[in-house]
């Protein structure tokens, strides 16, 4: 069986259709192997009817340009050069011819290219599109393969003129973010009252990792902190954003922008979530009226089962006191579960008590002793930030962001640590 593809150009009323053929599929029994298209055939197929559409859609275009619009009279050549026009679907070679300008009108140039003007890219939006999108999430390399695997224009597209694409498309929409400002949503708090009430809140997560520079000299220097993210909406849809604190002039602008791209109004209940530290939370700030900034249950407790394995590990004569430690620990993670930071420190200093009531203490128990020092010291930081989890968990709201430790390993670990290809 022989099954012939056409492209058939319809043109205006009384001239003949185009009939072009681009491709015969020849199919003898029905196997596994043989159902439908192959994926080279759909190459070829598709090349060549794109070839065949965008010839016939510039020669479309030519003809209303052999004109001048303003007097009708006939435009003059001046020869004719080839344009490349990369698409999804192949890369095109396209006549391009060189125009004079009409005398009637005063123009800069006397002769000019009506294709070029009109395509002055030489990549279609939709590759730039499928370019970026997978080289921001795997190596240039990588992407390169992908495209070939299955699409036309594969084989035309090496690593560099990728990376080149990704960058000229990150510097369009970095340019097109607003400015920075300290606060982002004005009005007044009736006025928002007015607005018809949002669906449920946004829950925001904040943290931060730290990274080598590329060019660093030193151990000590070149290391950068990225802040990374995510923003949920109550119906679950997430958006991820990250950037390098000091480096990034507009980071506010740019989480704004985020939530505002998850529909963010300005009597919407946000929910931050963060480690507490300095950079994360002067980012948050003025963001959203109807913020509430937590401290994370995550960083909270992240410390408590390093401290229970160094009680664990307590051996000798402290074995004596090796009980007492862990139950108190508990004590202090149930107090601040329930957002008691007053009883969670007292029971910390009952700890303290309780290790530091010998002359000669041992290296173990000294260095569990620091930890649970720096812990309240974090705990008493941070106290403004510190709800009732407990209850919030009761009523479904958000505690912790283990969400955004994968965000950050996401971006810090997987793209930039060493030995990653992505780096
Ligand atoms: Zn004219």
């Amino acid at each position: 069986m022989k099954m012939r593809v056409q492209v058939v150009i319809e043109s205006a009323v009384g001239e003949p259709t185009d009939v072009h053929e681009i491709g015969c599929i020849h199919r003898e029994e029905l196997r596994p192997d043989t159902v439908g298209l192959t994926l080279d055939e759909v190459k070829t197929v598709l090349e060549r009817m794109q070839q065949r559409i965008v010839e016939r859609q510039a020669a479309e275009y030519l003809r209303t340009q052999s004109r001048c619009p303003h007097c009708g009279n006939k435009r003059y050549h001046k020869g004719a050069h080839a344009v490349t026009i990369r698409t999804l679907f192949g890369k095109l070679r396209l006549k391009s011819p060189r125009v004079y300008h009409c005398q009637c009108q005063p123009s800069p140039t006397r002769t000019f290219s009506p294709l070029v003007e009109r395509l002055p890219e030489r990549s279609t939006p939709e590759l730039l599109y499928l370019e970026t999108k997978w080289a921001s999430l795997m190596s240039y390399g990588l992407t390169t393969k992908l495209l070939d695997a299955v699409l036309p224009i594969g084989k035309q597209v090496n690593a560099e003129t990728v990376r080149h694409h990704l960058h000229a498309v990150a510097q369009r929409t970095e340019a097109e973010l607003g400015d920075e400002q300290t606060v982002f949503i004005d009005g007044c708090p009736r006025d928002w009252a007015a607005l018809l009430r949002p669906e449920g809140p946004l829950t925001v997560g904040l943290d931060g990792g730290y990274l080598h520079s590329c060019d660093k000299t030193s151990r000590k220097d070149g290391w950068l902190e990225v802040i990374a993210g995510k923003s949920i909406t109550a119906e679950g849809a997430a958006k991820c954003f990250a950037f390098v604190h000091r480096y990034d002039t507009k980071p506010k602008r740019r989480v704004f922008e985020v939530l505002k791209s998850q529909g963010m109004q300005r009597n919407q209940h946000v929910t931050f979530l963060s480690d507490g530290g300095d950079t994360v939370r002067q980012l948050q700030l003025y963001l959203n009226p109807q913020a509430e900034h937590l401290l994370d249950w995550f960083h909270v407790t992240l410390r408590i089962p390093v401290m229970t394995q160094m009680a664990k590990g307590l051996e000798g004569k402290d074995v004596a006191i090796q009980s007492g430690v862990l139950k108190e620990l508990e004590r202090s993670k149930w107090y601040l579960w329930h957002g008691n930071v007053y009883e969670a420190c007292l029971s910390i200093d009952n700890l303290e008590l309780l290790l530091d009531n010998d002359d000669a203490l041992t290296a173990k128990r000294r260095s569990l002793l620091k930890a649970l020092r720096d812990f309240r010291v974090y705990i008493t930081t941070n106290a403004r930030l510190i709800p009732n989890y407990g209850e919030r968990w009761r009523y479904g709201e958000a505690v912790a962001t283990g969400f955004v430790e994968s965000t950050v390993n996401q971006v810090v670990s997987k793209r930039f640590v060493k030995k990653q290809q992505m780096k």
